[in-house]
């Protein structure tokens, strides 16, 4: 029998500190967020009661997909758009490729420029080199200034009527930085009027506000996971006929737009995972804003250098760097104290530079330096006092000399 072993002391008496337990500190929500348990709560009735499959024809489907429906509702509503323009997937990366590979197949000689951010996800940067390939499309790469932010006259300079595709994040993984989503699209609106405008919302949601309205975006992408819900479930916000084919084909559901059996319970975890993570947003987003700033400041107190631009970022997220330490000896030995960080995105932590911090012009050791501290809506102070302590011993131990 599979045994799994509970990993996550969070709360432990002084008796157990003395024993040698350790406070494990998890500091890595951007790769990844520890599943609410009113979202477990939720997904648990699914898998044991309303686990009908939700396109069967009898009363056990027909649960599941009331079910499935009230979830639609429910993310629709929070984001102000229709149940209709919400389609169910895998996750980010697999709508990211929805839209684009299935935009691209809209490409003609006339039409066939794609505008992407050089601090995307490699979710829109490899699909995007993927499919230019394959369409044989023109890539225009938009450069961001020193803290990460796209410059909108270059933007401008690239909009034109050749363009199909405008891919930009709402906000980046890796060093926070928030993008000026509103007058991204607005320019969008104005000099390329035929152009299609993709917005990966992956770390806005739950961190951020976000106003579609505003934003008026064609497509946007959400990941549960990335906001206290289940793994491999997501959506595509797709206004209404817009989405041109579908990138899975098969038993017709989801309108015909993506096949195969829908994941309920991931569905109905992701739609309470949006409520729970609106419900009290200004209250978190000030709680993680503090957190960042008492990071800031013992970063520097230490000599570190702190590269996210505080005054316009996202409240959870801080990159700091130890010149003359690598990210990744910190990131270890971080690890041995149960503290967890990262060294830039966890889907490419295997590569030794950042394609953002080169974006942003940070090289040499400033880049090898740099680690990535996010936080969430369940970080506690404890948390945040344990990993600062432990932070100044471990720089110590690894010979930091500011
Ligand atoms: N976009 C951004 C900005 C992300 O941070 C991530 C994940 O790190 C993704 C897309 C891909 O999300 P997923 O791996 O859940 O598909």
């Amino acid at each position: 029998m599979l045994t799994i072993l509970p990993h996550h002391f969070a709360i432990i008496t002084t008796d157990q500190q003395q024993e040698g337990f350790k406070l494990e500190v998890y500091l890595d929500n951007n790769a990844t967020t520890r599943v609410d348990d009113e979202v477990l709560d939720a997904m648990r009735l699914i898998y044991i009661y309303d686990y009908g499959n939700p396109n069967s024809l009898h009363r056990k489907g027909n649960d599941a997909a009331q079910h499935m429906e009230d979830s639609r509702r429910i993310l629709a509503k929070l984001l102000g758009v229709k149940s209709k323009e919400i389609f169910f997937t895998s996750g980010a990366t697999e709508s990211i490729n929805w839209v684009m590979r299935s935009v691209a197949r809209l490409a003609s000689e006339k039409r066939n420029k794609l505008i992407i951010g050089a601090v995307e996800h490699k979710a829109v940067l490899k699909t995007a080199h993927d499919i230019a390939k394959i369409h044989n499309l023109d890539i225009a790469i938009l450069p961001v200034d020193e803290k990460g932010v796209y410059l909108l006259d270059e933007l401008e300079k690239k909009l034109d009527e050749t363009v199909l595709l405008v891919a930009l994040m709402s906000a980046n993984n890796e060093v926070g930085t928030l993008q000026p989503v509103e007058e991204i699209s607005k320019l969008v609106r104005s000099k390329a009027p035929r152009a299609f405008l993709l917005v990966d919302a992956v770390q806005s949601f739950g961190k951020s506000k976000m106003d579609l309205e505003a934003w008026n975006p064609d497509f946007l992408v959400l990941s549960a996971h990335k906001f206290h819900g289940p793994k491999g479930i997501g959506l595509l916000y797709a206004r209404e006929g817009r989405i041109p084919f579908p990138l899975i084909t098969g038993g017709g559901q989801e309108r015909g737009f993506r096949a195969g059996t829908q994941n309920v319970p991931g569905i109905v975890g992701m739609a309470k995972a949006a409520e729970l993570a609106v419900k009290d947003l200004e209250k978190n987003i000030e709680k993680m804003r503090k957190f960042q700033k008492l990071i800031a400041k013992k970063v520097e107190t230490l000599g570190g250098v702190v590269i996210t631009p505080l005054n316009n970022s996202l409240p959870n997220t801080i990159t700091v760097s130890f010149p003359g330490i690598l990210g990744h000896h910190l990131l270890n030995a971080l690890s041995l104290e149960k503290i967890y960080v990262s060294t830039h995105s966890a889907c490419s932590s295997s590569e030794s530079t950042s394609h953002v911090l080169e974006a942003m012009g940070i090289k040499g050791k400033i880049a090898l330096g740099a680690i990535r501290i996010s936080t969430s809506r369940m970080t506690t102070e404890e948390e945040i006092s344990f990993f600062l302590e432990t932070l100044e011993k471990v720089l110590k131990f690894l010979g930091f000399d500011r």
